[in-house]
């Protein structure tokens, strides 16, 4: 069992926030499973998703503009490790990406009351750091929605506390 709870992942801690915010998103609008196969990258990421028939360009245009109104929600990005029994009262939790060996203890990732997630990387500590989030492009094809995304104006420094906008 693993039981050091370090983050590991090297991503680009903006840009992976941001996935778990485009996640619950998609999940919000579309009833669809968060994207198992996320590639991440510090100037541009992609995400997958499944649905059964293609979304209209204005259901994109709100994902875009949800994400964003999340983010400038200014949430607090905070880890703490649960139980498996502890995360399973968590409501929507999704533990399916979980590998066969995660143990008892989940390291669960919470964007302010809006996602819970187990996740191992390295996030911002606020929503405000992930700068605005850009749907650059995406396509449907065969059930499967490819969503390409960038970031401006990411901040990877530590959240000025106190700091107004
Ligand atoms: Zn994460």
């Amino acid at each position: 069992m693993n039981m050091d709870f370090t983050p590991k992942k090297d991503y680009f801690s903006p840009m992976h926030t941001a996935e778990h915010v485009l996640n619950q998103t998609m999940v919000r609008l579309f009833g669809c499973e968060r994207s198992k196969n996320a590639h991440i990258e510090k100037n541009k990421s992609k995400c997958d998703y499944f649905l059964p028939q293609p979304p209209t360009p204005e259901q994109m245009a709100q994902v875009q503009q949800q994400v964003n109104e999340v983010l400038a929600w200014h949430l607090p990005v905070t880890a703490r490790t649960l139980s498996r029994a502890e995360a399973a009262q968590i409501p929507g939790l999704d533990m399916s990406k979980l590998p066969a060996d995660a143990g008892d203890k989940l390291r669960i990732v919470f964007v302010g009351d809006y996602d819970a997630c187990p996740c191992i990387g390295a996030h911002v500590e606020n929503t405000a750091q992930v700068g605005q989030f850009i749907l650059s492009s995406w396509e449907y094809q065969e059930g499967r929605l490819r969503v390409r995304f960038k970031l401006k104006d990411p901040c990877d420094n530590k959240f000025k506390t106190g700091e107004k906008e």
